[in-house]
């Protein structure tokens, strides 16, 4: 069929959508649309509530292009009245999913999709297969006290965040539209009791699943062993379909899988600087996606004990080190929510575990990669990678430039730098590609300087003995250690231009880190130290859970 094929994109609202996971999984019975406990059902039919004047701000070509869908001809289209949950493509059947999760710790009972509305997949064409979902679409039965509506902030966050990590090469749910939606939404931004209107928005995100851990653990938790299993079974099915059917050791096989892709996404994480900030269990992708993006954030200078949540400001649970951690123990309650499924602790132990060694693999195997080497297996190799980190710690080093910038350290004396010029014209050689990194580049002239140097010395010795090509050397580098990431205060910025009507400086960033690791001409200030004035400002640091 002609108009499948990608160049003829279709229009979203004539595009034939369906749902399997609605038509294969028990369906909440009550059809009323208020807040309450549902019970033995996977989600509640539900439609968007409209908005008064949807207009598109955002659109992202890339993700339309793989799922055929053409960009919307004006700002307030038929694809964009679907895009604000005005109007229904054929075939869709909407609906909130019902998922429960363990937040901060502690078991919250159900939780669901509060503001998100699942539209249903693709029915046909190269987009096939991809479920779209509006967040920020109006009340659904998990709305619980707030209102399921979303502002511009935190949209264009989650917007631009999940085309940028898929840019990166990070495993993530895409965001295929911003909307604003002509309405205001009222929100207490800094928890103070000043609650304030602000323009309201709704992202549509696509994945080919939105199911998360949460999901199963809600059933588990009640004891609803019928709809756990038939959840497991369309999970297994269709995204898992290499473990065969239905058994025992087919389940213990996906769970050992989500836990290894759950491993690489956190491996990807670390090595880009991400911070999720709310890695609660109903935040987890059974698929091994990033999802969910609330107060996350980009470390700038480095530090493992640095969250952007404010609400997890005093216990740092989400901190950036603590990821991987965190990733297991929402990993240990998986494996509890599958147990009666499996019915053998030690194999979703053996799964559990593999997380462990994955992480540790990828990891491994990404910083490697990051500093050019091949391979690090000798004596004092630990102990010399335990001093990087203690070295960047030390004084605030961006992480991002640092990293970035080691391709350009020289590694042996160049001609200009002899052994008759001394020690100390090589060492200024050596961390001068670095000095960018540095928000007080003065530290560099006196101890932490040399301390550097040394650990600068222990690296070329590494990758001289290792022989490497110096430019494929370089190549491998900048392919790991990205050049521009969205930096808090530039999505800030961005958002600020929005505010005001302006989406060129969102348009721009979108662009330049749709190829965060090549060089682009004039656009040097966006791969730059974060500036004084964020430093404090609100959402250029610290971010509230308000969204
Ligand atoms: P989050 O912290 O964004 O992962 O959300 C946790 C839970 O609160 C989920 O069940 C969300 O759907 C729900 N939620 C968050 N914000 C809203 C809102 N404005 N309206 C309705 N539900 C919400
Ligand atoms: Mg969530």
């Amino acid at each position: 069929m002609e108009r499948e094929t990608r160049s003829h994109p279709n229009e979203l609202s004539e595009l034939p959508f369906c749902s399997a996971f609605a038509a294969a999984l028990p369906c909440d019975p009550l059809d009323r649309n208020e807040s309450r406990a549902v019970a033995q059902a996977c989600y509640s039919p539900v439609l968007p509530t409209p908005v008064a004047a949807p207009r598109l701000l955002a659109w992202s070509d890339e993700l339309a292009a793989t799922l055929g869908i053409a960009r919307p001809g004006a700002v307030d289209a038929p694809a964009v009245q679907v895009l604000a949950g005005n109007r229904l493509a054929p075939g869709m059947r909407p609906f909130a999913a019902r998922y429960g999760g363990h937040q901060f710790g502690h078991w919250a009972g159900q939780l669901g999709d509060g503001r998100a509305i699942s539209l249903g997949e693709i029915g046909s064409g190269v987009g096939a297969g991809w479920e779209l979902q509006l967040k920020g679409a109006g009340r659904t039965p998990y709305s619980r006290h707030a209102d399921g509506r979303a502002v511009l902030r935190s949209s264009l966050r989650e917007f631009l965040c999940s085309e940028a990590m898929h840019g990166l090469g990070v495993p993530t749910t895409r965001a295929l539209s911003l909307v604003t939606t002509g309405e205001p939404v009222l929100r207490d931004m800094f928890y103070d009791g000043n609650a304030r209107p602000e323009p309201g928005a709704i992202v549509c995100r696509a994945a080919p699943s939105f199911v998360r851990f949460g999901n199963f653990e809600i059933h588990a938790a009640l004891g609803e062993d019928d709809s756990l299993r038939r959840l497991a079974d369309f999970v297994l099915e269709r995204h898992f379909p290499e473990f065969g059917p239905p058994s025992p050791a087919a389940y213990a096989a996906m769970y050992r899988e989500v836990s290894e892709r759950t491993a690489l996404m956190v491996a990807h994480w670390m090595r880009v600087g991400f911070v999720h900030g709310v890695m609660n269990t109903d935040n987890m992708s059974i698929l091994g996606l990033t999802i969910d993006y609330g107060p996350y954030g980009w470390l700038e200078g480095y530090d493992p004990g640095w969250t952007p949540n404010t609400t997890d400001a005093a216990g740092r649970r989400y901190c950036y080190g603590n990821q991987p951690q965190i990733a297991a123990w929402n990993l240990a309650r998986l494996g509890g929510a599958l147990l009666s499924l499996v019915d053998d602790r030690d194999s979703l132990q053996q799964g559990l575990e593999h997380f462990g060694t994955e992480f540790e693999r990828r990891y491994r195997g990404m910083l490697l990669q990051k500093l050019g080497l091949e391979a690090l297996s000798g004596e004092g190799d630990d102990a010399w990678l335990d001093e990087l980190f203690a070295v960047l710690g030390a004084v605030e080093t961006d992480m991002t430039i640092f990293f970035r910038r080691l391709a350009q350290v020289p590694l042996a004396p160049g001609p200009r730098v002899g052994a008759s010029s001394g020690d100390d014209e090589l060492r200024r050689a050596r961390l001068a590609p670095l000095v960018e990194a540095f928000y007080d580049p003065r530290v560099l002239e006196g101890e932490h300087g040399l301390r550097l140097a040394h650990w600068l010395e222990g690296l070329a010795a590494r990758a001289l003995s290792q022989a490497r090509d110096p430019l494929r050397r370089a190549g491998v580098m900048n392919a790991v250690n990205p050049l521009y990431v969205p930096r808090n205060y530039l999505a800030q910025q961005a958002i600020d231009a929005a505010t005001e009507g302006d989406p060129a400086p969102l348009e721009r960033l979108l662009a330049v880190l749709r190829r965060p690791y090549e060089e682009q001409p004039g656009q040097e200030s966006l791969a730059a130290r974060r500036p004084e004035w964020a430093r404090n400002r609100a959402g250029c640091s610290a971010l509230s859970c308000s969204s």
